[in-house]
């Protein structure tokens, strides 16, 4: 599904190099996790698998499903059914929810060079993702995220994502985590869209969101590349030791 070789990756602003030879293999219908220390390049990767500006790939591929990633354009990425959550958590004044999700779903059919959903199906169809997701249909008629609760924030985005049915899906909790709740919700979204097709890369600094989504496997980055891959314990391992023994392990210092 997603096959990274080698990924190299600067910032375009200046000559700071953040990925050092990324190579991550996610199969269909897989859950991996990225754990690793802060500042190590996970959300980093996020955004230039995303297609983000500001980045530099100065060697490597990352390919979904045999599509050269890095060449294409982010609308094209999403088209192709690459979903990267929690990238834009921003509250937009006057735009309805249901205006939001619709014109998301309508800018991947585009691209895909597919006819645009009416207003109609539309709503049958975000009702049908909602119900099935166990979300207050109350939640369509607010403007986007404008007063939304962490958790209600979180909903949105696993509502966007059943939308979109994305093949891969990468979220990043980011550094300022979850709470249980918040966290819950996630983890019952990703839970409820795991199919045998679906793959996740699922990113986190902690391990206890991967008591609630299991990965079928773990990888510690740091310093800008993948250091370790295992399976669930993992995390548990990093959980009890922390990273500093895998750091020096590999010659890395805090
Ligand atoms: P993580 O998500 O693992 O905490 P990041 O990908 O956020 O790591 O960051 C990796 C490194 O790159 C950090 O040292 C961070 O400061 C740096 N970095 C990332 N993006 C930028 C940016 N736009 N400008 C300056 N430094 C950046
Ligand atoms: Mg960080
Ligand atoms: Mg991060």
């Amino acid at each position: 599904m997603l096959e990274i070789k080698n990924l190299h990756v600067k910032l375009e602003e200046e000559d700071k190099q953040i990925l050092k030879g990324v190579n991550l293999t996610v199969e269909a219908g897989k859950v991996h996790a990225i754990m690793g220390p802060n500042g190590s390049g996970k959300s980093t990767l996020s955004y230039v698998l995303s297609g983000r500006d500001g980045y530099e790939v100065t060697e490597g591929e990352a390919e979904l499903d045999g599509m050269d990633l890095l060449e294409a354009e982010p609308e094209e990425r999403a088209a192709a059914g690459l979903f990267l959550a929690f990238q834009y958590p921003v509250e937009i004044p006057g735009v309805g929810n249901m205006t939001f999700l619709r014109t998301a779903l309508n800018a991947q059919r585009k691209a895909r060079g597919e006819e645009e959903i009416s207003a109609g199906d539309f709503l049958k169809l975000v009702r049908e993702k909602a119900k099935s997701l166990k979300i207050d249909a109350d939640m369509l008629k607010r403007a986007v995220n404008v007063g939304f609760s962490g958790g209600e924030k979180k909903r949105n985005e696993i509502l966007q994502m059943a939308l979109l049915e994305p093949k891969m899906c990468i979220l990043d909790e980011t550094d300022s985590g979850l709470d249980v709740d918040a966290m819950r919700l996630v983890a019952e979204g990703v839970n409820a869209l795991r199919d045998e097709k679906r793959s996740f890369l699922v990113i986190t600094h902690y391990q206890r969101l991967l008591d609630h989504i299991k990965p079928d496997v773990v990888h510690i980055m740091a310093d800008g590349r993948i250091i370790e891959t295992g399976g669930p314990e993992l995390a548990l391992e990093v959980e009890k030791n922390g990273y500093a023994e895998l750091l020096a392990k590999h010659g890395i210092s805090e």
